[in-house]
């Protein structure tokens, strides 16, 4: 009989954050796949679990596996942080496991934008972008035409994996283009491990976002031209007249 590969984002980290139908599909499945820091993430709560974690950039090779399990007979849930359909897994899941006859589920997760948000108050309560600064994939050109684009549409913008040991200039370049549409005080807020242990989250300016502490487990979100601060909260208006 063929079994079947269910995709899943954990959510950000903690249980608290992931869904009931995540949960309980890992809870359902004879073996979970992920990258070794999410397989740390969640190993407590599925002890007696077959579980397999893999390296960074070895994505292809981890869903062939994965395909193979599920060929034989297994129910194989693969995991990505967050939500699995984000600059996750399940894309290249869908793709590996095409004219195969299996079926792929995708299990949609908390994303850390929106973690990350509900952390700093509400600033994308109007239109946003969530752009990715990772050029391993993508050429760095056309990254900057999306951050010029976000820019003059006066769009909040969301920076995913912001830096790397290899990738430190890419925050300050994203900074000024930025500034080319934005005003230097435009709030923006960081938040560094959101919803997992060591979380850290604070609110800046345009022009002092670059010098901040920023790594691989970081996303930004600058503001657009109504975004406000306030009582350490910080706000991007949809409209509503509050007196
Ligand atoms: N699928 C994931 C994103 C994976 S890309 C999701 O939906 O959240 C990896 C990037 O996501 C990181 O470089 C970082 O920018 C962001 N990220 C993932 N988890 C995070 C967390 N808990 N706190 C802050 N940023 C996080």
């Amino acid at each position: 009989m063929m079994g079947k590969i269910y995709v899943v984002g954990i959510g950000p980290g903690g249980r608290a954050d992931m869904t009931e139908r995540a949960f309980k599909t890992l809870q359902g499945a004879d073996v979970i796949v992920g990258y070794k820091a999410y397989i740390t993430l969640i190993e407590g709560y599925f002890a007696g679990k077959e579980l397999v974690s893999s390296g960074m950039r070895q994505e292809v090779e981890r869903c062939r596996e994965v395909l193979a399990m599920a060929k034989s007979g297994k129910t194989v849930a693969l995991i990505s942080s967050g939500d699995s359909g984000i600059y996750g897994m399940a894309g290249v899941m869908l793709e590996v496991a095409q004219g195969s006859g299996i079926a792929v589920e995708i299990i949609p997760g908390v994303t850390a934008l929106t973690a990350a948000a509900a952390i700093l108050g509400a600033p994308i309560m109007h239109d946003f972008v969530v752009i990715s600064l990772s050029d391993c994939l993508t050429p760095w050109e056309l990254i900057e035409k999306r951050l010029e684009a976000a820019g003059m549409g006066d769009f909040v913008v969301c920076l995913y994996n912001p830096k790397s040991k290899t990738r430190t200039t890419y925050v300050e370049q994203a900074e000024k283009i930025l500034l080319k549409y934005r005003t230097a005080t435009t709030p923006v807020g960081i938040v560094l491990k959101a919803g997992r242990e060591g979380q850290q989250a604070q609110i800046t300016t345009l022009n002092g976002m670059a010098i901040c502490d920023i790594d691989m487990f970081t996303v930004l979100i600058i503001g657009n031209s109504n975004t406000v601060t306030h009582e350490g909260k910080m706000i991007t208006p949809r409209g509503y007249t509050v007196c």
